[in-house]
């Protein structure tokens, strides 16, 4: 009996890549689906020049990008070592090895190519009726950004800093004055100090004046796009909040974006932005709390989006005064009528109150009203104050009412991606600075999860022939055609008319 043993390191193999690469490898599954790409009509630039050294084909770091993204192989360092290590991307680039500085490049220099290829994947998928534009969960998750918090300031952080160094000034100026007769050498190192301190006190303040010029409540030294974030429960970093569209059918991504440190403001240009890449006529939307805000839940209406989104509380229901629901709106009048069964008028006029426009409705029966002291602690009586997008809140709320089964579908639908992209493929921070550069990273982790869902959904084989025959089928019929894919919604009438209803002839169960 013997331990196991390896080869004998000095014996001469012949090696064959191909049979190294499993079956059903992930490496296989990139290689048919960026082969399967359009990939100068989505703006990768593959032109040849006449002089110089030959580049590197888009495709081959295209794949390369997207087996690592899969992988937790993210860095241009760590992926230029795969190049030369690891069998899959030997075989995958079939042996080329690209430098960290070409491979950082071309993520940097593609930001509209990766949205493009993600977009283009998702039109894809929703002629293949692999997302039905039924119903879509939006919702969002942060990420670190290459800023780290000290290099984050606000106005508070600003005047913070100041009040310290002038006291350290004044500190120091106390003690010249009281070591006046003292040797030359420590009031040389006072000296030195105040003229620090002082320096400190030009570099804050010209942070203040970047602060104010921006008109920002913020502002980020090292990556400008960077916020601070709260990432999770109480702990606040400098990040991107990224904003996540996911259809309801197999739960895969179908669009990004980042801007907002919160998802107040985000929900209808997410929603409006999935309706016209998927080319539906209406659509359903679920969101949480955070998303309901009037105004974007008034627009998601007038644009056939119907909203499912969690109800916030008003502000009233927590002071201990009567609650707002005690208040019946009479849509007819255009009144309240309030716990004491008084009329209360409003005068039309629409005033802005911070970010909302609002109508305010009084009543002059508040003096001398029994109720007074449960109803209000304003000397001039209870006023009410009603959003002019009020009407669509309350319609919105009624049908997360009426349909809560269908609401707790928005937790299935998204947020179970959130943790395979941070938690088994570490995308917990970007390696990228600057709002469209993160967003490459985003379209890249996107293309991954949905291929990688795609794995699950149809099975390895399936998929394999379906991107067999998307490549062919693109090679054979696109490629003659020359797409022009500058209007990006032309595509879609050549890809209604050729390249599927080619591939659903050939049947596959999918
Ligand atoms: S205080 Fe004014 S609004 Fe409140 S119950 Fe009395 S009359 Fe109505």
């Amino acid at each position: 009996m013997d331990f196991i043993k390896g080869f004998d390191r000095n014996q001469l193999i012949m090696m064959d890549f191909e049979a190294n690469v499993d079956h059903d490898s992930w490496a296989r599954i990139v290689d048919w689906f960026v082969d399967a790409l359009p990939m100068s009509e989505l703006g990768f630039n593959d032109v040849l020049q006449s002089e110089g050294r030959p580049p590197y084909k888009a495709s081959d770091l295209l794949k390369l990008f997207m087996y690592g993204y899969k992988k937790d192989l993210r860095t241009s360092r760590k992926l230029e070592a795969a190049c030369k290590v690891n069998i899959e991307v030997i075989w995958l680039l079939k042996g080329l090895q690209p430098s960290a500085r070409k491979i950082a490049y071309f993520r940097k220099n593609n930001p509209k190519a990766f949205k493009q290829s993600f977009r283009y994947f998702v039109m894809m998928l929703k002629e293949m009726n692999l997302i039905s534009g039924e119903t879509i969960a939006i919702d969002s998750f942060k990420i670190r950004a290459q800023n780290s918090l000290k290099n984050n300031f606000n106005q508070n952080k600003i005047d913070r800093h100041l009040e310290y160094i002038d006291g350290k000034i004044a500190e120091y100026e106390k003690q010249l004055d009281v070591d006046d007769d003292r040797e030359d050498d420590h009031k040389e190192e006072l000296e030195d100090k105040i003229k620090w301190q002082k320096e400190k006190k030009e570099y804050y303040k010209s942070i203040e004046k970047e602060l104010q010029d921006s008109g920002e409540t913020q502002i980020s030294k090292t990556d400008p796009d960077a916020k601070s974030v709260i990432l999770h429960r109480n702990i606040v970093n400098v990040g991107y909040n990224i904003q996540a569209g996911c259809d309801g059918k197999h739960k895969l991504f179908i669009n990004n974006d980042t801007g907002t440190v919160n998802d107040t403001h985000a929900l209808a240009n997410m929603a409006l932005d999935a309706k016209e890449l998927l080319g539906v006529d209406k659509i359903n939307c679920l969101t949480d709390k955070g998303y309901t805000t009037g105004v974007h839940i008034d627009t998601c209406t007038k644009n056939n989006i119907t909203t499912f989104s969690s109800p916030k509380a008003h502000s009233s229901q927590d002071n201990g005064l009567c609650n707002m629901n005690e208040f019946i709106y009479d849509e007819k009048n255009d009144t309240y009528t309030c716990p004491a069964k008084h009329v209360l008028n409003t005068n039309g006029n629409i005033c802005k109150k911070r970010k909302h426009r609002v109508k305010r409705y009084y009543t002059k029966a508040c003096n001398g009203c029994q109720l007074r002291e449960k109803c209000t602690k304003n000397k001039k009586g209870r006023f009410i104050e009603r959003s002019i997008y009020q009407e669509a809140l309350e319609e919105n709320e009624k049908r997360v009412k009426q349909n809560p089964e269908y609401y707790r579908l928005r937790q299935q639908i998204t947020e179970h991606q959130f943790g395979t992209l941070k938690r088994q493929w570490g995308f917990t921070f970007t390696l990228m600075k600057g709002k469209e550069n993160v967003l490459s990273e985003v379209n890249l982790m996107m293309m991954c999860y949905n291929l990688r869902r795609l794995m699950s959904i149809m099975g390895t084989n399936t998929l394999k022939h379906w991107l067999r025959c998307l490549c062919l089928i693109f090679n054979h019929i696109f490629k003659p055609i020359k797409l022009d894919l500058s209007n990006f919604f032309n595509l879609k009438k050549e890809i209604d008319t050729n390249i599927f209803k080619l591939l659903r002839s050939l049947n596959l169960s999918i």
